[in-house]
């Protein structure tokens, strides 16, 4: 089953592009961006849903087996299950963490804020009566 296209921005070099995912081993959307890195995006709703259903489902064996007295394990396919979701997790929160490199709105983008300190060779103590007037200017309501 081929897999839409989506929206995706690249995890190495935040480059958003649109691509068609393929599956990887755990059935995460696998692409690659413009610029040949590897993506790993997370699962698709479908296999989320049926990794939890499974999961339930082994979860409930392995109570009913300890129930009896015997001791349980949840088995490779539970073991496989849960590392998957364990990633899914991981890399979910990293796709919602990216942002794009540009962006076309233009955003308010992080500027440093720092004193002009070498345009005056005065003394310091006169930058940092600026820095208290300024201080005291927006402290005032209105
Ligand atoms: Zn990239």
């Amino acid at each position: 089953m081929a897999l839409p296209e989506i929206n995706a921005i690249c995890t190495t070099c935040r480059t958003p592009f649109c691509g068609r995912p393929t599956r990887s081993f755990l059935g995460f959307q696998k692409l690659t961006c413009p610029a040949g890195h590897r993506v790993l995006y997370p699962l698709t709703r479908g296999y989320r849903i049926a990794y939890w259903v499974l999961i339930a489902l082994i979860g409930v064996r392995i109570v009913a087996i300890a129930a009896s007295g015997h001791i349980a394990v949840p088995g490779i396919l539970g073991i496989l299950i849960i590392i998957g979701l364990v990633s899914d997790r991981k890399i979910r929160k990293q796709v919602a963490a990216l942002t794009p490199a540009q962006s076309k709105t233009g955003g308010p983008q992080p500027r440093p804020q720092q004193p002009l300190r070498s345009d005056r060779p005065g003394s310091p103590t006169g930058l940092s009566n600026r820095g208290g007037e300024n201080q005291r200017r927006s402290a005032l309501p209105g």
